[in-house]
């Protein structure tokens, strides 16, 4: 999945881009571990998820070594939540580079949270209920509710 990232730093050896600068803060080369990790949009984000980077380790982190430092550290269900703000950070840095409004950290930590827990819902009401499809009725988004809810891990 690593190398599966298109950063700038891949593109540029790839495609000739003039640029390997983060496209979110313009201020530093942008590798797998700036931009999941030690960029301020991705540290604001890690911040509001209650989990506790080590930027530096980060930093240094070759082929997802430090991911996997991660799974040690954490139990599965945290390692998930970890993996989908990961994929949350990547997608809120997509959007803003294609003109949308960039998301704040709480937002994007938000999201992911949300995401996560509705995955899980909708697998656990597939199991037990396995001949209904019902994505569609699951209701409402009730993560207005969640806006200010803070977990500390
Ligand atoms: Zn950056």
């Amino acid at each position: 999945m690593q190398n599966a990232l298109p950063t700038t730093v891949a593109l540029h050896r790839q495609k000739g881009l003039d640029s390997a600068a983060c496209s979110m803060c313009t201020s530093a080369w942008e590798s797998f571990a700036h931009a999941l990790f030690n960029c301020p949009h991705s540290k604001s984000v890690w911040k509001y998820s209650g989990f506790i980077m080590d930027y530096k380790k980060a930093q240094l982190m070759y082929n997802g070594d430090y991911l996997f430092h991660l799974s040690t550290l954490h139990s599965q269900i945290e390692f998930e939540l970890i993996i989908c703000i990961k994929w949350a950070i990547w997608w809120s840095r997509n959007k803003s580079l294609h003109g949308s409004k960039t998301l704040y950290g709480k937002q994007t930590a938000t999201f992911a949270k949300d995401y996560l827990e509705k995955l899980k819902l909708s697998s656990s009401r597939k199991q037990s209920n396995a001949s209904q499809r019902d994505y569609d009725t699951a209701g409402p988004s009730s993560s207005s509710n969640n806006d200010t809810a803070e977990v500390h891990w």
